[in-house]
């Protein structure tokens, strides 16, 4: 898994980093830092509800590099 986000949409309002703490950070300034674009397979299932839950879409994740996380 590969995160990609479109930091033109992000709007920082931090929902993804309530569903991946682990994964997803807010600066002082509300700009998304990600912490791990390739994260362990342990963090998955909060990344894929990041996604999902995204107001703006502005995360997505590809699938390329499955197996090599
Ligand atoms: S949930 Fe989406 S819009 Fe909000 S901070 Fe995360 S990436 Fe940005």
């Amino acid at each position: 898994m590969r995160i990609e986000v479109d930091f033109a949409r992000c709007e920082g309002n931090g929902q993804c980093v309530i569903d991946a703490p682990d994964v997803f950070e807010l600066d002082g300034d509300d700009n998304l830092i990600v912490l791990n674009y390739e994260p362990p397979r342990e963090h998955w299932a909060q990344v894929e509800a990041a996604v999902r839950s995204c107001p703006k879409r502005a995360l997505a994740i590809a699938e390329g590099s499955e197996g090599a996380a």
